[in-house]
C-alpha cells in the first residue's frame, strides 16, 4: 500500500511486452517530466526494454525499478497502453486508479468489472479531443499517426515493386498507385509517408471536411460520386452510415480499388465497430500482387472483408491483405514516448493539492471518469485508499 503521508503522487507502470506489444506506457524522459510535478515513478523491471529502454535509464531519471508486486503495491495510479486484465484488476488495491484506453465504448462489461473493484478508472477514449487543453493527451492522435507512418512502410515493403516512378537503363517503372481509405489522423499520415517514397496517391473519406486536407498533402481526392455530404457527426467524427449508404459505398469502393496497386484502410467510428469499405468482391477484382494494409482489422472485423488481426492473408489471386492494427508498437520508442507523454498529461490532470481528485465540475473528469466517480460533482477525493 502506497504511503498516504508523502506528498507526492506515486504513479506505477507494468512491462505489457507481448508478441504484438513494444510499447510501454512510460518512457525516461516522462519519468523526468513527471518529477517536476511531484509524481514518483515505479516501473517493473524490463517494462521499457522492448521499446529500447533500459532499467538503467529509468534509474538514471529517477524512476524506481521494481518487481511486479512492488509496483502495485507503492502506486496508487497505474498508466497502461493496453488496458489491465482480471488478474491484475482484482490484484490492485482498491481506490487505485487506472489511466488508459480501456474500451469503454464497447465493453461495458469491463467498466463494471473496474468498478465492482473499487478501482477509479480514467477512460482516454473518453477524452474531449477538441478542448485546446486536451491535445496532449491525445493519445488517438499520437499512435494513429505512427500508424499511419508505418503502414505505409509495410505496405511498400510487401509490395513487390517500387513506390516511386523509376527511369532506369532497362527501362522505365511507373509509381505506385496507392488508394488511403479514411483520411483522419492515420490516414493523413499513410498519404505524407506514400507521396514521400514517391507513389501516387488517391485518398477517401466520409467527411467532407477531409477533402481539403487530402490536397493540401498533394493526393487526389477519390471521386465515388455518392453525396454523403452529411457523413460528418459529432464533434467532427464521420457517423455510422446507413446500411443502405453502407451498401453503396461498398459497390463504389470495390469498383474504384480495382485500379490501385496498394490500399491501406483506416476508417473508424468511435464506438463501434469498423465499417467494411472494401467487400471480397472488391478484394478479388484486385491485380495479382496487389497489397491491402488493413489498419482496422480486428477481432469484430476490419475494413476489408477477409482481413484478420495480426495476419497476412494471400488471396488465391495473389492479392495481400495484412491486418494490422497494431503498427504503433512497430515504432516502439518513438510511439512510447508520445503514448507516455499522453498518459503523464491525464494524470498530473487529476492531480489537486498534491493529490488525485475527481472534479466532475470539470468537463474532462466527467467525460473520462468511467469508474470510481464521486456521488457528488466535486465533493470527493476518489485517491485515498481504503
Ligand atoms: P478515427 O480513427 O475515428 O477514424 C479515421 C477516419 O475514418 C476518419 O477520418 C473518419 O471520417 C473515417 N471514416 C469513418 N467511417 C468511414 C467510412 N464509412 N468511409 C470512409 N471513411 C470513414 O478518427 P481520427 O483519425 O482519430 O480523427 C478524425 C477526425 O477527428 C480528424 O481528422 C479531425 O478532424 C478530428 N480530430 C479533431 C481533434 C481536435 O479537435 N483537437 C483531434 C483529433 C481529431
Amino acid at each position: 500500500m502506497a504511503d498516504q503521508s508523502q506528498a507526492s503522487v506515486a504513479y506505477g507502470v507494468f512491462n505489457e511486452t507481448s508478441e504484438h506489444e513494444k510499447r510501454v506506457a512510460l518512457t525516461p524522459e516522462i519519468v523526468t517530466r513527471l518529477k517536476k510535478s511531484g509524481v514518483r515513478c515505479l516501473i517493473e523491471k524490463g517494462a521499457g526494454d522492448a521499446a529500447l529502454f533500459s532499467d538503467e535509464d529509468y534509474e538514471k531519471a529517477g524512476a524506481q525499478v521494481v518487481d511486479r508486486q512492488a509496483v502495485i503495491d507503492g502506486a496508487q495510479a497505474f498508466g497502461f497502453v493496453d488496458r489491465p486484465d482480471a488478474a491484475l484488476i482484482d490484484a490492485l488495491p482498491k481506490g487505485s486508479w487506472v489511466i488508459g484506453m480501456l474500451g469503454s465504448f464497447t465493453d461495458q462489461a469491463y467498466v463494471d468489472s473496474l468498478q465492482a473493484h473499487g478501482l477509479v478508472a480514467v477512460a482516454i477514449e473518453k477524452l474531449p479531443r477538441q478542448l485546446s487543453s486536451a491535445q496532449s493527451m491525445d493519445e488517438m492522435t499520437s499512435q494513429n499517426s505512427v500508424m499511419g507512418y508505418k503502414a505505409a512502410l509495410v505496405a511498400a515493403n510487401a509490395y513487390g515493386s517500387f513506390f516511386p516512378m523509376m527511369t532506369t537503363a532497362a527501362g522505365t517503372i511507373r509509381p505506385a498507385k496507392v488508394l488511403v481509405l479514411g483520411a483522419g489522423i492515420a490516414g493523413l499520415q499513410a498519404i505524407a509517408t506514400a507521396r514521400r517514397l514517391g507513389a501516387v496517391v488517391t485518398a477517401y473519406d466520409v467527411r467532407p471536411a477531409s477533402k481539403n486536407e487530402v490536397l493540401s498533402l498533394g493526393a487526389k481526392f477519390l471521386d465515388l460520386g455518392l453525396d454523403f455530404s452529411k457523413g460528418q457527426g459529432e464533434g467532427g467524427y464521420a457517423r455510422a452510415l446507413t446500411p443502405e449508404e453502407q451498401a453503396q459505398q461498398q459497390a463504389a469502393v470495390d469498383a474504384k480499388a480495382a485500379g490501385f496497386d496498394v490500399i491501406i484502410t483506416t476508417a473508424k467510428v468511435p464506438g463501434r465497430k469498423p465499417p467494411v469499405l472494401l467487400t471480397k468482391a472488391g478484394v478479388d477484382g484486385l491485380k495479382r500482387g496487389a497489397v491491402v494494409v488493413d489498419c482496422a482489422a480486428s477481432d469484430l472485423g476490419g475494413n476489408v472483408e477477409g482481413s484478420a488481426p495480426e495476419q497476412t492473408i494471400v488471396t488465391a489471386n495473389g492479392v495481400q491483405i495484412i491486418g494490422a492494427p497494431t503498427l504503433s508498437s512497430e515504432v516502439a520508442t518513438t510511439a512510447s514516448n508520445l503514448l507516455a507523454r499522453n498518459v503523464a498529461d491525464v494524470l498530473v490532470h487529476y492531480i489537486r493539492d498534491g493529490k488525485l481528485a475527481v472534479d466532475l465540475s470539470e468537463e474532462l473528469d466527467d467525460k473520462m471518469v468511467v469508474a470510481g466517480r464521486p456521488a457528488e460533482p466535486a465533493s470527493a477525493d476518489a485517491a485515498s485508499k481504503e
